[in-house]
């Protein structure tokens, strides 16, 4: 008998009749002899509901307050699942972060999640229940509601199988697994049958919204076992798991893009030391994650500071760089939310040369101009205007993960 955890997604849970689905797919494995601990997403829609909600009553949302709200889907849906379970006949209990202590900082809208108290959990598992507890969601240590940032669920639920020492942690989706890219953008994409925890984070902190990128943190440090799956059939999905020679080392193993962050340029800002750390220092007290910087070098002594923010933070970005423009004389702010990111993937870059000029090349023939660059070991990241996403997306694909012998 294992104890297995299941996380649902909110397409997973998105009607009435899904719940159904979902509550019989738990009975299943339940009555296959198995603990069953499910971690649910709010219902799909529902997140993005409220926080356009918030948004219609104040354009920055109190932090705190945004929070309470926000958790509030998954409330609902965690208990429709939980009635549905005993609606067939089983026992089953739900909870809400706080009510097993998902012990997080208060970092609200990102938290992090810092401990779990198990001992709840198990005992109703004990008493031959089943748990369902609320994902995204956790509590401070001064009992303030927080969330764990869009797509949270999956960390919630890698967190309760590393907390519980589950044989596995299942995360049921709308795909049927990882794909090599957005199998909704690239009718090209190929299934992974494995991905490594260091190839998987890359690509989800390059924008694949398939798993959270702190869910793949967690699962390479507790050494959980994740495997991704559909909760619309029964096909094996992907499993995420330690790198090792008998994997195929692809050259580019994956095409990703995000959308979700915008770019700040801080126009002509002279040339000298001390500026760049100004300019970023509120940024960061304030919690923003920057992710790309360039900076070029002019003939005036003046330079253009370009960076990138998560959408969800620019606007608290730009009303810090406003503030640290006039006193750094800088001539100007230029803001444009209409970017996105595609990177490629592949642990193979690391010993192969000539992967970059590929990639520029097959978007120049489609003439789609790159706005700034960014490289590490194993990943290559442009910045383009947001319409050419998906075209870029395929082009790539097409070139380096389908002919992947013309390189
Ligand atoms: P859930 O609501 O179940 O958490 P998400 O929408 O967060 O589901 O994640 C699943 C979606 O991730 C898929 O529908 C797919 O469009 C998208 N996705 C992006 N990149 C990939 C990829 N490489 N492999 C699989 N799915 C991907
Ligand atoms: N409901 C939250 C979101 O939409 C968390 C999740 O689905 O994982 O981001
Ligand atoms: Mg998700």
């Amino acid at each position: 008998m294992a104890l297995i955890v299941q996380k649902y997604g909110g397409t997973s849970v998105g009607s009435v009749e899904r719940i159904k689905n979902v509550a019989q797919r738990v009975l299943a494995t339940r009555q296959g002899g198995h603990d069953v601990v499910v971690v649910v997403s709010a219902m799909a829609g529902e997140t993005n509901r409220l926080v356009s909600l918030a948004q219609q009553i104040a354009e920055m949302p109190d932090e705190r307050e945004r929070d309470v709200l926000l958790a509030s889907g998954e409330q609902a849906s965690t208990a429709l699942l939980a009635l549905a379970i005993k609606d067939l006949g089983q026992p089953a209990r739900s909870f809400l972060g706080h009510q097993i202590r998902i012990e997080t900082d208060s970092a609200y809208g990102k938290a992090r999640i810092k401990s779990i108290d198990s001992s709840r959990i198990l005992q109703v598992l004990k008493d031959g229940e089943i748990v369902v507890v609320a994902g995204f969601q956790g509590v401070d240590e001064a009992d303030n509601i927080t969330t764990l940032g869009r797509g949270g669920s999956d960390t919630s639920a890698v967190a309760v199988a590393a907390a519980l020492n589950a044989s596995v942690c299942e995360i049921y989706t709308d795909v049927d697994g990882v794909y090599t890219t957005d199998p909704g953008i690239c009718p090209g994409a190929r299934k992974l049958s494995r991905i490594s925890y260091e190839e998987m984070i890359e690509m989800a902190s390059l924008g694949a919204k398939v798993l959270q990128i702190r869910s793949v943190e967690l699962a390479m440090k507790f050494n959980v076992p994740v495997h991704v799956r559909s909760s619309f059939t029964d096909t094996e999905g992907t499993w995420l798991v330690e790198e090792d020679q008998s994997m195929d080392s692809l050259l580019v193993s994956a095409v990703t893009c995000d959308r979700d962050e915008a770019k700040i340029t801080l126009v002509k800002v002279p040339d000298r030391p001390g500026l760049a750390a100004q300019v970023f220092t509120p940024i960061a007290e304030a919690n923003i994650v920057v992710d790309m910087i360039i900076q070029n070098a002019s003939a005036d002594g003046t330079t253009d500071l370009t960076f990138t923010v998560p959408k969800a933070d620019y606007k608290k970005a730009i009303s810090l760089v406003e503030k640290t423009a006039p006193a750094i004389q800088a001539e100007g702010i230029r803001v444009d939310p209409k970017i996105s990111k595609v990177s490629i993937v592949g642990v193979g870059m690391r010993t192969h040369a000539g992967v970059a000029a590929k990639m520029f090349e097959v978007l120049a023939r489609e003439g789609i101009n790159i706005e700034m660059i960014s490289t590490s070991e194993i990943k290559i990241s442009v910045v383009i205007n947001e319409k050419y996403t998906e075209l870029a997306v395929r082009v790539l694909h097409e070139a380096l993960i389908e002919r992947q012998g013309n390189l």
